[in-house]
């Protein structure tokens, strides 16, 4: 494409610097205009209409175009459009939004605290990790273990966590007081014959040894995203976060549940810690909490960490943390609506009602010369292409094979995401069964003609 001097894609290239894309391909390519949406379809400056087969960033859950939230941020932007809540100052609205997230926790929490995005909210576990340990007289307890190809964030520590090249080159990161284990994907790291729950035993031996090897005394806290979306959808094997929390139970290590894509029905229940029983002393939330209306993020902890959290605070004098935003009145108010429309459309068995056919057209895929593995759960999933399958060899990562499948669904009209040499799904929730089926034709489209392409 070339740009037109003057157009707005020439003023986007002149000034504005994009997240997560080469700046030298942008430059010659431009941008991608996103003017409106409606339903699951997001439309272009030119009248083409995408079906957003990723939800945006795995976050927009009711869709494009959900008057409600519209009318919720108009409501109270006219009543209170910003407070904060430092030095014990409260809204209505935040008040509320904390007692239905502990009312709807999947295991007994006790505080909220709000944020802005899903980094901040890691980051913020990430400090009570240490403020509590050094509350309850363990300050030697620093260390943070995270995962290979795990996905929480940006921001320094929360990048530290992250366990993806990309976020670490250059950047001097990770920080050191964050560890990485092993990445739970079956497919790509099981030994040969290795059966699932063997590999979950492996895993979990893999996070014993690390401990013992770094100190049991340092380890603070385990943080895993019940299945690693950005990751290219790693669903974790059976028994996998039942052997990794006697791991964790053994040596009084803090379990962190960053639930900002799994949480609020995505994987088929209010929470992904639920779908995989998973019991965290801390949960992080984000994306789906206000299906993306507006920008919010909250950090749920239980009484045990309250408490140290409380002591804290009292011995210093504050608890010296928070965002001028945290709890922004506008936010949730959307937030608040968002939790309303979920539970009026009773949306984790519309799920329910839905993911057979969203998982069985996502493993129709598995036969395609291209794809190695479909893996998902509930309404998300990913297929990793691969040049050989019987040995699973990968593409050079050079020939962009996952991005050029990208590329060919836009031309049929769909939005997704490669990740690596995945290819993601994760629409929004209130996308229909036909809907679902439309999205895979064009998906295959894309596959068969990258397939073409390659030959
Ligand atoms: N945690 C997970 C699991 C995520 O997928 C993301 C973003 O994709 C984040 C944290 C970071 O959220 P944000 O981009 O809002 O900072």
């Amino acid at each position: 494409m070339t740009i037109r001097p003057n157009s707005i894609e020439a003023r986007d290239v002149a000034r504005v610097m994009h997240p997560y894309t080469n700046a030298v391909v942008h430059e010659k390519v431009g941008p991608m205009m996103i003017e409106g949406g409606d339903g699951i379809y997001v439309i272009d400056n030119e009248g083409n209409r995408y079906i957003e087969g990723l939800g945006g960033l795995f976050c927009a859950s009711l869709g494009f175009s959900e008057q409600r939230l519209v009318d919720a941020a108009h409501r109270q932007m006219q009543k209170l459009p910003f407070y904060h809540s430092f030095g014990g100052k409260s809204h209505d609205t935040a008040v509320e939004l904390a007692e239905r997230l502990v009312d709807l926790a999947p295991v007994p929490m006790s505080k909220v605290f709000f944020a802005n995005s899903g980094s901040e909210a890691n980051d913020t576990a990430m400090k009570m990790v240490w403020y509590y340990h050094n509350a309850i007289g363990k300050p030697n307890k620093k260390k943070i273990i995270s995962r290979m190809r795990a996905y929480h964030g940006v921001t320094i520590a929360s990048a530290s966590l992250t366990g993806l090249a990309n976020n670490h080159r250059d950047f001097d990161l990770p920080i050191d007081r964050v560890l990485h284990t092993e990445c739970p994907l079956h497919y790509r790291y099981a030994n040969p014959g290795e059966s699932e729950e063997d590999f979950a035993t492996r895993c979990a031996d893999a996070l014993e040894q690390l401990i013992q090897k770094e100190g049991p005394d340092t380890i603070a806290a385990f943080f895993a995203e019940p299945l690693m979306a950005s990751g290219g959808c790693i669903v974790p094997p059976p028994t996998y976060y039942e052997k990794i929390q006697a791991v964790l139970q053994k040596y009084d290590i803090l379990l962190v549940a960053d639930e900002v894509i799994c949480g609020f029905a995505r994987t088929g229940n209010m929470f992904g810690s639920e779908t995989f029983g998973m019991k965290p002393d801390i949960i992080t939330m984000a994306k789906q909490l206000s299906a993306a209306y507006q920008p919010i993020a909250a950090v749920m902890v239980n009484e045990k960490v309250y408490q140290a959290l409380r002591e804290g605070s009292g011995k210093i004098g504050t608890f010296g943390h928070g965002f001028t935003y945290g709890g922004h009145p506008v936010a949730t108010a959307v937030a608040l609506e968002t939790l309303k429309i979920y539970e009026e459309r009773d949306m984790v068995n519309y799920v329910r009602s839905i993911m057979g056919d969203f998982q069985d057209g996502l493993h129709a895929f598995a036969d395609h010369p291209l794809v190695g593995n479909a893996r998902g759960v509930g309404l998300i999933g990913a297929l990793e292409v691969v040049c050989n399958r019987e040995t699973k060899e990968v593409f050079d990562p050079s020939w962009g094979v996952a991005a050029h499948v990208g590329e060919r669904a836009l031309k049929h009209g769909l939005i997704t995401r490669a990740l690596g040499d995945t290819v993601n799904f994760c629409p929004p929730m209130i996308i229909t069964k036909a809907e679902i089926a439309d999205m895979y034709a064009r998906a295959r489209l894309a596959l068969d003609e990258t397939h073409a392409w390659l030959q």
